[in-house]
């Protein structure tokens, strides 16, 4: 019998990130499921009459559990996240941010509803209208004036971002210099679900694509495929999530658009990409959308159920309904991904068809949320916990408690709140380190434990000694794989000797600076090579400064950011 988990991930099943152009489908199936036979509900009721209950690592018993999410009958398949859910849906989105920088894509920000004219040239309202929200603006009668729409016109809330980038690209005239073109998203997206298939994080009606469009000449395919599978690799490895498989889908044996010679050169960049990505991959043979062949990542569960998830299409078809072009020396050749040394033809300038790219590193945000925390199932990798840091206090006096405050925006990189001289604010920088104090007037032990519960990463205990300290008592073991580096870590070792009462110079000879209570100190810290390893007991009460903290807990974050 299949456990309770996997029954569940089953349930997040494929879906076409970007598929505009569809062919009719039987009428049980919408949008690539079947709503008999596999609605998430259905099969959840099914489950509790035939099984005994049991404890689910089900995302959305533990999303309420994490204070991730929440849901109201006010906004079916649109969850509602909670701060904590937030934190973690951000560190997410400002992770592929980051590495956008490094991948050369170019965030923007699109647009949420467009007009019915809009849907028409792309082709959604002919394929894709009954998956569409339409909308009209108050007192409009939906009405068309002509070719040039007037504001009565309807409008559609938008289902993807393909549209939008295009109409960036079309914004100005593109020389082949400027291609390629990478354009990232993370608009939301509204997709008319039937309700009977909404379920938690995995099937809604309102979602996030880490979305990204790239415009490119034919001769660029390979090297952008070879990139985006790079992207791929390094975001799955980071998050932990993995074993995935390549699976390349290509012509469909009739149905399709585009020259067979576009097809053939297209999917020869992507086997040769494939290829040299050294990664295991398989064929679909014809399995392509009809606008152009494509790649998906089909990730494996801790279960071994697989799972679509990131997604690369080729498509030769929206370029050309949005009549994108670029100018190019030798266009003919240059259409066909081939390049000339001829000066005659060189020396002819004129308009080529650029190919577009969608692709999606994590697919749906929600999806992927989703599979994480069931994945981590409350453990999270310190990067990631919304709940990182936990200050107790050991009672509810005042002194206390304001230290307590003190120790978390020092933590948080936010000092004090400093006023210049002439009255004005000055920046801070903030870690965005997640710190949360718990001040109850309850015992140390109790507040402890729930912590633990709450699956803090650090625990830190501050009590009247500790304020005249400038310290925090600090267990550092609910850190996941706390004891491979970190008894090495430069601040621990510099904290565990200053406290425990060290020799004040290192073996070679520099100073160690106390630094006890000085919260505005922004001085680096001396690396204090010729200090001793922290005993693994050390991690469970170390006394500790708040910015010596900092520091660790910013250097656990650093490749994140
Ligand atoms: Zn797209």
């Amino acid at each position: 019998m299949r456990s309770s988990r996997a029954l569940r991930l089953s349930q997040i099943r494929s879906r076409p990130s970007h598929v505009v152009y569809r062919v009719p489908r039987p009428q049980s199936v919408r949008n690539g499921y079947c709503t008999v036979c596999e609605s998430p509900a259905g099969k959840d009721t099914a489950k509790s009459t035939t099984n005994p209950p049991t404890p689910l690592a089900d995302h959305r018993q533990l999303g309420i559990e994490q204070e991730l999410f929440t849901t109201s009958v006010y906004s079916p398949g649109s969850p509602l996240f909670l701060p904590n859910g937030a934190k973690l849906f951000n560190r997410l989105t400002n992770f592929l941010r980051a590495q956008y920088d490094h991948f050369g894509f170019q965030e923007v920000i699109t647009p949420t509803i467009y007009k019915k004219s809009l849907w028409e040239k792309s082709g959604h309202w002919d394929n894709y209208a009954d998956d569409m929200y339409s909308v009209t603006g108050r007192g409009a009668t939906g009405e068309k004036e002509g070719r040039q729409v007037g504001e009565d016109e309807e409008y559609g809330l938008k289902p993807m971002n393909c549209p939008g980038h295009c109409l960036i690209f079309a914004s100005k005239q593109r020389s082949y210099r400027d291609l390629p073109i990478r354009y990232a998203d993370f608009s939301p997206l509204h997709r008319n679900e039937i309700h009977g298939a909404l379920s938690g994080l995995t099937r809604v009606r309102r979602f996030h694509q880490d979305d990204g469009h790239i415009f490119c000449r034919p001769s660029q395919i390979r090297q952008e495929i070879s990139s985006t599978l790079e992207f791929i690799k390094m975001t799955y490895n980071v998050f932990g999530l993995g074993p995935y498989r390549l699976a390349l889908s290509t012509r469909p044996a009739d149905h399709f658009i585009g020259t067979v010679e576009e097809w053939d050169n297209a999917e020869a960049a992507l086997r040769e990409s494939l290829d040299a990505s050294e990664q295991v991959w398989t064929i679909n043979e014809g399995d392509g959308a009809f606008y152009g062949p494509k790649i998906d990542v089909i990730l494996k569960d801790s279960d071994g159920k697989e799972h679509q998830t990131a997604t690369i299409q080729l498509d030769f078809q929206l370029p050309k309904r949005f009549e994108l072009e670029y100018q190019a020396p030798a266009p003919e050749l240059e259409q066909k991904g081939e390049s000339t040394t001829d000066h005659a033809l060189l020396n002819v300038q004129g308009p080529v068809t650029p190919v577009l790219i969608h692709r999606a590193v994590l697919g749906s945000v929600e999806r992927i949320m989703a599979l994480l925390i069931e994945h981590h199932n409350g453990h999270w990798p310190f990067w990631l916990n919304p709940r990182q840091v936990m200050i107790i206090t050991v009672n509810d006096r005042q002194a206390v408690v304001d230290y307590a405050q003190k120790c978390k925006r020092s933590i948080q990189g936010l000092g004090s709140a400093n006023v210049a001289s002439n009255g004005s604010m000055t920046m801070k920088s903030p870690n965005r380190i997640a710190v949360d104090i718990d001040d109850s007037p309850r015992s140390i032990q109790k507040k402890i434990r729930e912590a633990k519960q709450k699956r803090y990463s650090v625990i830190a205990v501050v009590g009247e000694k500790d304020v005249e300290a400038g310290r925090l008592v600090v267990d550092l073991t609910n850190i996941p794989k706390a004891e491979e580096w970190m008894p090495s870590h430069p601040a621990l070792k510099r904290a565990a000797n200053l406290h425990l009462s060290f020799p004040s110079k290192a073996k070679d000879g520099s100073p160690i600076r106390a630094v006890h209570g000085n919260f505005e100190d922004q001085s680096s810290v001396k690396r204090p090579l010729g200090l001793p390893n922290l005993a693994p007991e050390q991690l469970k009460s170390l006394p500790i400064s708040p910015m010596d903290l900092s520091r660790f807990l910013i250097d656990m974050v650093r490749e994140h950011r």
